[in-house]
């Protein structure tokens, strides 16, 4: 790819990582090094057990890292013997000194502080990074913006080079991430289009042709878009909003089928047929989480709050509010169908991450869903997720629970279950909160099972004892089917309670086994 030989990734997270090594596998003549601060973060990725679950990923890092054998996965049909080409380290001076291109893939979440706390994007660790490249790139290294980030930020950045090496040449891009996690692997395969922003300069455009050639080694010419840089980081702001806005639409539309009877799956398949809407991000369910949506509507609206655009930015902020609210009106539900009294119940929840095939559990709705329910001081809320560390999920529930629940009434307590069975053993509600396939599939043999040990009888005759009311509300991509015991002291059992509403009850019991 032109003249460049060393790539640096700075940021070795859920995007820097897997950017990184798709780089280096369809690049195997340039070495691509990703840098972290984080050194726990950094073994990890030298290691067999990746920081970051996504399909596939571990394939192509053993292929690029390691210069394995491999006979194929989608995104190499063909066998390959190579070198590796693909370094972790926390090595900043030699790797940022010694690299053509520089990408920024740290993470860029909203302020919590000072001014615009709560709506603004926290630049910290950008301006770090950025001060950290100023002060080690060789001259005429192209810096690229692979963050999220505020529109204008390329100004911030080429302003931050000026001042720490006046007079030395960089060029800055935006060259934003459309990836999604749990499919981070076929999104860098197979982007729908790469956005490449530059000045416009002549300068500029050339740096955007080097980028470019790194891509064009998988990626068709005809998808790499180049734009100036300030659409190239408002496209990413844009995309992300569109995305969210329409799950909170199709949300609000969920509260009203539940009023009249419409069924949201049914008008999602019929307005999805329409060409203009097209079928996808349609599904009604528990609402958006994750660590980009939210904040990326935020800084949407903080953007335009500070042009003065006060009715833009309001319109923006609606679609987290409507989020919020269909993710209470989840825990309200639960907590109505047992007569407002979760006291000496077990409640088994489901998924954790904050979507399914993510062991991610940054801003998981789960978070949300278990800190109401909490407040009605149920005897145990028992977690699952096939994906998600147990350390992960406890630093989570942290400043809810404390350390050891120290922060919870005695009566109380929240525990990570290393099977679902266990979870969901005696359970008197399982909460699915994800739409993993596990949870789905009767044929699961995937769920890591604690051998030899039984399956526990009364989880296979869910008819019996943990699943009599199978109820299907509004939903799924993020399931929201909750199940009740017989024993459950909530009306909606009996004929009476059943006639009066309006929702179709599913009596079939899930299958567990
Ligand atoms: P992350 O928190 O997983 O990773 C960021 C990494 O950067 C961390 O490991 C951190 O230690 C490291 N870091 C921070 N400052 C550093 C510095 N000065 N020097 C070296 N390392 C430093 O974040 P992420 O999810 O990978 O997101 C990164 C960016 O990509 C964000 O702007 C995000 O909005 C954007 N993005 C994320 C996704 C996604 O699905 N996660 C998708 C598209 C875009």
């Amino acid at each position: 790819a032109g003249t460049v030989k060393n790539v640096c990734v700075v940021g070795a997270g859920y995007v820097g990582g897997p950017t990184a090594a798709v780089l280096a596998l369809y690049n195997p003549s340039i070495t691509v090094e990703v840098l972290d601060r984080d050194s726990n973060r950094i073994g990890r990725w030298q290691s067999p057990h990746l920081p970051v679950h996504e399909p596939d990923l571990d394939r192509i890092v053993r292929v690029a890292r390691d210069g394995a054998e491999i006979r194929s996965v989608d995104a190499i049909p063909a066998a390959v013997k190579r070198g590796g080409n693909l370094v972790f380290t926390t090595d900043s001076v030699r790797s940022i000194s010694q690299a053509d291109i520089v990408f920024l893939a740290v993470n860029t979440p909203t302020k919590t502080f000072g001014v615009g706390a709560g709506r603004a994007t926290n630049m910290t660790a950008t301006d770090a990074a950025v001060q950290e490249i100023a002060r080690h790139a060789k001259p005429g290294a192209i810096i690229v913006e692979k963050s999220t980030v505020p529109c204008g930020t390329a100004q911030r950045v080429r302003q931050i080079l000026a001042t720490v090496r006046p007079g030395v040449p960089f060029e800055v891009l935006s060259n934003p991430e459309f990836l999604s996690e749990g499919s981070a692997v076929e999104n860098l395969t197979h982007p729908d289009r790469v956005l490449i922003g530059s000045s416009g300069t002549p300068a500029g455009r050339r740096a955007a042709r080097m980028l470019a050639n790194l891509y064009t080694s998988w990626v068709p010419v005809s998808r790499i878009l180049e734009i100036n840089t300030s659409s190239s980081e408002l496209a990413k702001l844009v995309a992300n909003a569109m995305l969210a806005q329409r799950i909170s639409s199709i949300n609000s539309i969920s509260a009203i089928c539940e009023r009249t009877g419409a069924d949201v799956d049914q008008i999602s398949a019929a307005i999805g047929r329409d060409a203009r809407i097209g079928p996808k991000f349609l599904k009604s369910g528990l609402g958006f989480g994750g660590s980009c949506f939210r904040k990326d509507i935020s800084s949407l609206a903080y953007l335009a709050e500070s042009l003065g655009l006060e009715e833009v930015a309001h319109y923006w902020r609606q679609v987290n509010s409507m989020n919020v609210y269909q993710r209470d009106r989840f825990s309200r539900k639960v907590i109505d169908r047992f007569n407002g009294n979760l006291v000496g119940r077990k409640l088994a929840v489901l998924g954790f991450a904050f979507k399914k095939n993510t062991g991610d559990t940054r801003e998981s709705l789960a978070v949300d869903v278990i800190r109401s329910l909490l407040e009605e001081r149920p005897a145990e809320l028992a977690i699952f997720d096939p994906f998600c560390r147990e350390e992960d999920i406890l630093r989570e529930l942290e400043p809810i629970c404390g350390v050891d629940n120290a922060l919870l009434p005695r009566m109380c307590s929240v525990k990570v279950h290393p099977d679902v069975y266990s979870a969901c053993s005696q359970a008197d509600a399982v909460l699915l909160l994800t739409d993993s396939d596990q949870f789905k599939s009767s044929q699961n043999k995937t769920f890591p099972k604690k051998e030899p040990e039984p399956v526990p009888t009364q989880i296979a005759s869910p008819s019996e004892d943990a699943v009599a009311l199978y109820e299907e509300t509004y939903v799924s991509s993020r399931g929201i089917t909750y199940h009740l015991t017989p024993q459950a002291p909530c009306g909606a059992e009996c004929a009476e309670c059943r006639a009066q509403s309006n929702r179709p009850v599913a009596t079939e019991p899930v299958e567990w086994t």
